[in-house]
């Protein structure tokens, strides 16, 4: 997969992609990632990438000709006219804008975007971007949360680094990204025979269980007894509850679109009860 990303500050991403899993996937070349200067497409002496806002207002405006000039050197065409030749490959990019009004950035979003071959980011500064690079070269304009960032770039960091460890092949364990938190609804979600749940793993839109390691006490709080017990049907009902636990404590809107079993609801009717903290 090819991620291109359109920035008046690269250098903002120099190291960002260097460790762990997305340094590993560009090394196996599984991900490829483009780093392009906004400023190497200017025509002007200043190398002037913004301009004032029409209607007047606070702040600078990123102006629509240097990122056309990038989108269309990276094979993207308008919308209004034929798409050129991809400079990368021939898949056909997504263009994202990077935007505080766009749509969430979601897990689920972000599945999708996995099934890509490429996608082009499009980093705002000041005021944000004209509107018109908006209408003519963007496929969607996704936030990543309901705050406002000073620029696009960390936002495209995020992205890449979400839809990345999706692409098959990424994660070591092809079927560890469908089991975290927000993983997609699964069918091992329901219980076995005995009543005993059969995901081992936060699912099914649920948030993840929380996790220990060594040492089994730490400044007087001990790990939970039933992780050390080897007993797998124990360990599964204590961690679909603690799931549970969790979501409704941090995010109860959660469990309006999970996948839940009857044992899952019963569970959480016995949480509501005791307060669930
Ligand atoms: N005036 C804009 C507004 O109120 O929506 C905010 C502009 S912000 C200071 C500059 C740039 O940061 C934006 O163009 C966008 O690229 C990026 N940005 C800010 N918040 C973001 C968010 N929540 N998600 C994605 N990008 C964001």
């Amino acid at each position: 997969m090819r991620f291109d990303i359109i920035t008046i500050f690269p250098g903002f991403f120099a190291g960002i992609f260097e460790h762990g899993i997305v340094r590993r996937a560009q090394a196996e070349g599984l991900v490829s990632i483009g780093v392009h200067d906004l400023r190497n497409f200017t025509h002007d002496r200043h190398r002037t990438v913004d301009d004032r806002p029409f209607g007047g207002g606070e702040g600078m405006v990123l102006k629509p000709e240097p990122l056309a000039g990038a989108l269309e050197a990276l094979g993207v065409g308008t919308k209004v006219r034929d798409q050129k030749e991809p400079a990368h490959g021939n898949a056909t990019p997504i263009v994202i804008l990077l935007s505080a009004q766009g749509k969430p950035f979601t897990q689920a979003v972000a599945r999708e975007l996995a099934k890509v071959e490429r996608v082009v980011l499009v980093c705002g500064r000041y005021e944000g971007v004209d509107e018109r690079i908006n209408e003519l070269y963007c496929d969607m304009e996704l936030s990543i949360g309901d705050y406002v960032l000073s620029g696009g770039e960390l936002a495209a960091a995020v992205v890449v680094d979400t839809v990345m460890r999706l692409v098959p092949g990424v994660l070591g364990n092809e079927a560890s990204g469908e089991f975290e938190s927000f993983g997609v609804a699964d069918t091992e979600i329901g219980t076995d025979e005995e009543g005993v749940p059969r995901s081992q793993h936060g699912s099914g839109g649920l948030l993840d269980y929380p996790q220990f390691t060594r040492p089994p006490e730490f400044r007087g709080l001990a790990a939970p007894q039933v992780l050390m017990n080897g007993d797998h049907q124990q360990i599964r009902r204590w961690r679909r509850r603690q799931q549970l636990r969790k979501t409704l404590r941090n995010r109860p809107d959660l469990l309006e679109q999970a996948t839940l079993s009857d044992e899952d609801r019963r569970t959480l009717e016995e949480l509501r009860n005791e307060g669930a903290k």
